[in-house]
C-alpha cells in the first residue's frame, strides 16, 4: 500500500505550524487520515488561539518590510515558489491524494492549477497602476495610488487543499500583503508542504504563515476579529461564511467570500450532445462531485432528453472508482462518512418524492467513504437533490421544453457561483449567458477556472473575485491624493 513513506522529498512532510519562519509544535496533536481507507497518514500539532495570535503578530511585524519591496523583488521570490511547486508536483500531488482522496492525476492537476496563480500574480503584481484625474480647479490635482490592504487572514476548505490557499496567498503576496492561513482540519499537510517550499523559495519569515489546529471556532474568532488584520478571505460553506462575515463586522474588515454553489448545466436541443456529455462528466464527477463549481442540476430539453441521458449514462458507467493512488482511478472516496451520509439522504428523500435512480444510488463496495456515481431522472427543481448543494457524485436530470422556463428554474436558487450551458445558436447563447444569475458561465465548456479569469459568485455564493486583474484589486486599497495650492 502506498503511503507517506513513498514521498521522495520527506522534508515536505511537516507536522508543526509554520509561524514567523519556524516550525512550532503544540502541546497536543491531531490525526490526518486517508479517506480511502481510514489509515492515519500523519499526526499534526494542534495549534489554537495562542499560536494563531502569534502568527498574526508575525505577519504584522514584517508587513512594512514586505510591502516596501519592489514588485520585481516580490515577483522573483514568488517565481521561485512557483518553480519549486512544479518541481515537486508529484510529491505534492501524492500528499494531497493521501489526505484528501482525489485521484493522483487530479491532485497533480490541482498543484499545477494552484502554482499557476502564484506565477500569474507574480507577474500581475508589477502592474498595480494608479491614476490621474482632471481636477475640479486649476490649482488642484487628483492622483490615485493603490497600496496593500495589510495583514490578510484566511480559512480554507478540504476540497482543494493546495489551490484554495494558493489563489488567496498569490494575490495577497503580490499586492504586498502578508498572510496567515488556517487550513481545514482534514487537510493540513498540503498547506504545510507549501510553507516548506515558500521558505526554500526565500520568502521572508512572517510573510506566509500556516496554523494547523482543530479549534475552527476559536482560531476563526482570532482571524476575523484581531485588530491587526485588515482583510479576511474565506472559502467554504455559505452557512459558515455568513457567521464569519458577521464576526468581521466588529472591526469592519474587508472580506472576500467564496461560498457554496448549485450550478445548473443546461443542454439545449441544438447542442453538440457528445460535447455536452463530456462537459457534464468533468464538471460533475471531478473530485467525486465535491467542488463548489460542480454541476448540481442537469436540465435537458425534452426533444434530446433520451439521447443525452443514454450517452451520459454510458459515460458515467465507465468511471472507475477506487483509491486515488491506484492506477486508472477516476473517482476517489468522499471526504468522510458524514459527507457520504448527507448525499445518501438527499438521494433517498428525492426518490420518496418521485425521482428515479437510473444508475448507482448507493454506497460502493470499495470502502465506507465511497459512493457510486449516480444518475437520477424524473427529478423536479424543488426536490432535495436539486434544491441543495449535493457535494457528491450524483447527477439529477430535469427535463424542460422552453428557454425562458429553464432560465427561471436555473435562477430559482439562493446561490450564484458557476453555471454551464450547451447550444450552437448565437442568439440563444447571448440571451442565456446574460440571463443566468451566476458569476461564471461556461458556454459549451465544463472546466472554466484558470488564473487569468475572475473566479467568484453572486447572491449567497459570496463576494470578491480570485484570479485575474480583478482578484488583485481585492488586496489593494485605493488612496486618493488631492494636491492643492498649485497656483503661483
Ligand atoms: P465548511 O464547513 O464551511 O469549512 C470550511 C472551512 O471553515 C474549514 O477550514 C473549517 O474548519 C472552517 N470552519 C468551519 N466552521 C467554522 C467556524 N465556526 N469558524 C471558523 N472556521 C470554521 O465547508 P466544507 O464543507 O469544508 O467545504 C465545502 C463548502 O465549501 C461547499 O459549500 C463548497 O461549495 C464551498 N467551496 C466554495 C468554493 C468557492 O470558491 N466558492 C471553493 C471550494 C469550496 P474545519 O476543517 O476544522 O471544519
Amino acid at each position: 500500500m502506498q503511503g507517506i513513506q513513498d514521498i521522495k522529498d520527506q522534508q515536505l512532510i511537516k507536522h508543526f505550524s509554520y509561524i514567523n519562519g519556524s516550525w512550532h509544535s503544540s502541546e497536543t496533536e491531531f490525526e490526518v487520515t486517508n479517506p480511502a481507507n481510514g489509515n492515519v497518514v500523519a499526526k499534526v500539532s494542534n495549534a489554537g488561539i495562542a499560536e494563531t495570535e502569534l502568527a498574526v503578530k508575525s505577519a504584522k511585524s514584517v508587513l512594512k518590510m514586505w510591502s516596501a519591496k519592489s514588485a520585481n523583488e516580490r515577483a522573483g521570490l514568488m517565481r521561485n515558489w512557483f518553480n519549486l511547486m512544479m518541481q515537486h508536483q508529484d510529491d505534492l500531488g501524492r500528499i494531497l491524494t493521501l489526505e484528501q482522496g482525489k485521484p493522483l492525476a487530479e491532485a497533480k492537476g490541482e498543484i499545477a492549477y494552484g502554482a499557476a496563480f502564484i506565477e500569474w500574480f507574480s507577474e500581475e503584481g508589477k502592474r498595480v497602476y494608479g491614476d490621474t484625474i482632471p481636477g475640479p480647479s486649476g490649482d488642484k490635482r487628483i492622483i490615485v495610488i493603490k497600496q496593500p490592504v495589510g495583514v490578510v487572514a484566511s480559512i480554507t476548505p478540504w476540497n482543494f487543499p493546495n489551490a484554495m490557499i494558493a489563489r488567496k496567498a498569490a494575490a495577497a503576496l503580490a499586492a504586498g500583503c502578508t498572510f496567515v492561513v488556517r487550513p481545514a482540519t482534514q487537510t493540513p499537510l498540503s498547506a504545510l508542504a507549501m510553507a516548506e517550499l515558500a521558505e526554500r523559495a526565500g520568502i521572508p519569515a512572517g510573510v506566509f504563515n500556516v496554523v494547523t489546529g482543530d479549534d475552527a471556532r476559536g482560531m476563526g474568532k482570532v482571524l476575523t476579529q484581531h485588530p491587526d488584520i485588515a482583510k479576511f478571505t474565506f472559502t467554504g460553506s455559505t452557512g459558515v461564511g455568513q457567521s464569519l462575515i458577521a464576526q468581521c463586522a466588529t472591526t469592519v474588515k474587508k472580506v472576500s467570500m467564496e461560498l457554496g454553489g448549485n450550478a445548473p448545466f443546461i443542454v439545449f436541443d441544438d447542442a453538440d450532445i457528445d460535447a455536452a456529455v463530456q462537459g457534464a462528466i468533468v464538471s460533475k464527477y471531478r473530485n467525486a462531485g465535491q467542488t463548489c463549481v460542480c454541476t448540481n442540476r442537469i436540465f435537458v430539453q425534452e426533444s434530446v432528453l433520451e439521447h443525452f441521458t443514454e450517452k451520459f449514462t454510458a459515460a458515467v458507467a465507465e468511471l472507475s472508482i477506487g483509491d486515488g493512488l491506484s492506477e486508472g482511478t477516476t473517482i476517489g472516496p468522499m471526504i468522510s462518512k458524514t459527507a457520504l451520509d448527507d448525499v445518501n439522504k438527499l438521494v433517498t428523500e428525492s426518490v420518496a418524492a418521485g425521482a428515479t435512480i437510473t444508475l448507482g444510488g448507493d454506497n460502493h463496495p470499495a470502502g465506507e467513504n465511497f459512493y457510486q456515481p449516480t444518475i437520477m431522472t424524473n427529478v423536479t427543481n424543488d426536490m432535495p437533490i436539486a434544491a441543495n448543494e449535493i457535494f457528491g457524485p450524483v447527477s439529477p436530470i430535469i427535463s424542460f421544453t422552453d428557454e425562458s422556463d429553464v432560465l427561471a428554474m436555473a435562477n430559482d436558487c439562493e446561490y450564484g457561483l458557476a453555471s454551464y450551458f450547451y447550444s450552437r445558436d448565437i442568439g440563444r447563447i447571448w440571451r442565456v449567458a446574460e440571463g443566468l444569475e451566476y458569476g461564471m458561465v461556461g458556454i459549451n465548456e465544463g472546466i472554466i477556472s484558470n488564473a487569468a479569469a475572475p473566479f467568484g459568485g453572486m447572491k449567497q455564493s459570496g463576494n470578491g473575485r480570485e484570479g485575474s486583474k480583478y482578484g488583485l484589486d481585492d488586496y489593494l486599497e485605493i488612496k486618493y491624493l488631492c494636491m492643492g495650492g498649485l497656483d503661483k
